[in-house]
């Protein structure tokens, strides 16, 4: 029991969350009806706090691709790529990426989690220097410690603040490897990778951007914010998840690094764990295949963002800088992004709550995101019911609490 009293203060307010029923951190869903709907606590619930961006997860060809794979090779690989894991769908799911993105090398991990984990700490090692967005997921300052590489921090979308850092570091030995996000998870921002590109190309440096959120969203075939940027030819890794427009699970690398087979022997993350099950794997190339086909569920998805995004900035909430399929109202307090998330959940809508240190300058954030599969009607019954639930929660009296808190 002591060994758990360091997260006594936490453990007090997870506890109180659950005794008032509403606890963000531990909903389960009772059924799945569709990428946009489910059951939770027995009541059918407009689905908007899924990655499900391209809206996949019941797409019949995805659904058939992980039913013919599982039942011709099984549900697992149960072993690591290096040895009993590498099926021949994980090797041409891999080409299918490649393809993808015009690049020669394609690597498949277990998780997106862990191809940051596994890019990044196979990338830069004891003696290299990492420079990281500060508002960088988890997986990325996680992989970052795994390296022991050194560790820079600079200003969130600055380009003038990494080159200042780079420069600090030009006579330092070592590599200098950069990494920002297409999107950003927490207020749905973008960065700005032509003024980044510049500055890695002034200094020598490497590139690593993380398009987990932007994959299938922006871009002209949907490669993300490096191809909507036209600098595609400057990163020198992309790295991505299956988890969200790709609609399972899963994470990969693809890069045209002349000898980059090597990280498949000294990449912990993708050496010491177990590999995607055939159904998976089968499944994301199937989604690959859909959204490569189907630019209308990008474009549908983008017309669903805009739409939220506009109809809650014109409630006079306050929200991320730009529309994407992020939309996050930014809360007063955590206790009031709690009750405002329990309010919308009993009436029928499901959002996510994300805190500080999860979230840039200590913000409280009432986080949407949208899918492709919502219809007008379902972006604006979510927008009805932000507004009924502002109004009774006070939020939206007059001049907007909430722009105070941004
Ligand atoms: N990178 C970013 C930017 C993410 O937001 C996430 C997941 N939220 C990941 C990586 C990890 O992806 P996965 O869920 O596939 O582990």
């Amino acid at each position: 029991m002591a060994l758990l009293d360091k997260y006594a203060p936490l453990a007090e307010q997870y506890r109180r969350l659950e005794e008032a029923g509403a606890n963000p951190f531990n909903v389960p869903f009772d059924e799945v009806l569709s990428p946009t709907e489910a059951v939770i606590g027995g009541r059918k619930t407009l689905l908007l706090g899924t990655n499900n961006y391209l809206g996949l997860t019941y797409d019949p060809a995805v659904i058939e691709a992980a039913n013919t794979a599982t039942s011709a090779m099984g549900t697992g690989t149960t072993g690591s790529r290096i040895a009993n894991g590498s099926y021949g769908g994980h090797k041409q799911l891999e080409a299918a990426l490649a393809d993808f993105y015009g690049r020669r090398h394609g690597m498949v991990f277990s998780t997106g989690y862990q191809a940051n984990l596994g890019i990044i700490s196979a990338l830069a090692g004891k003696g290299d220097h990492l420079l990281l967005d500060a508002d960088s997921h988890a997986s990325i300052y996680d992989g970052s410690r795994l390296g022991y590489a050194q560790v820079t921090r600079f200003r969130h979308n600055s380009p003038d603040d990494l080159a200042n850092r780079l420069r600090r570091l030009a006579d330092e030995p070592g590599d200098k490897i950069v990494i920002v996000e297409g999107i950003y998870s927490m207020l749905g921002d973008t960065a700005p990778l032509r003024e980044f590109a510049a500055v890695k190309r002034e200094y020598g440096a490497c590139l690593v951007v993380d398009e987990a959120h932007s994959l299938g969203v922006l871009g002209a075939t949907g490669r993300g914010l490096a191809e909507q940027a036209g600098i595609e030819a400057d990163v020198d890794f992309i790295v991505g998840t299956f988890s969200k427009s790709l609609a399972g699970v899963g994470g990969f690398a693809v890069t045209d690094m002349e000898g980059a087979d090597i990280l498949r022997v000294v990449s912990r993350p993708y050496m010491f764990t177990a590999s995607l099950p055939p159904g998976v794997i089968a499944a994301t190339e199937a989604a690959l295949h859909q959204l490569r086909t189907r630019p209308a569920l990008r474009a549908s998805l983008n017309a669903n963002a805009l739409r939220l995004y506009r109809g809650l900035e014109k409630l006079g909430f306050a929200l991320g800088p730009e529309p994407s399929p992020v939309v996050s109202a930014i809360m007063p307090s955590p206790e009031a992004a709690f009750g405002f998330w329990a309010a919308l959940l009993k009436a029928g809508l499901y959002t996510n709550v994300s805190l500080p240190p999860a979230t840039p300058k200590g913000l409280a954030l009432l986080r949407s995101s949208v899918s492709a599969a919502h219809s007008p009607a379902q972006i604006d019954q979510a927008i009805a019911l932000f507004a009924a639930i502002g109004r009774e929660l006070g939020l939206l009296t007059g001049e907007s609490v909430l722009a105070a808190a941004k």
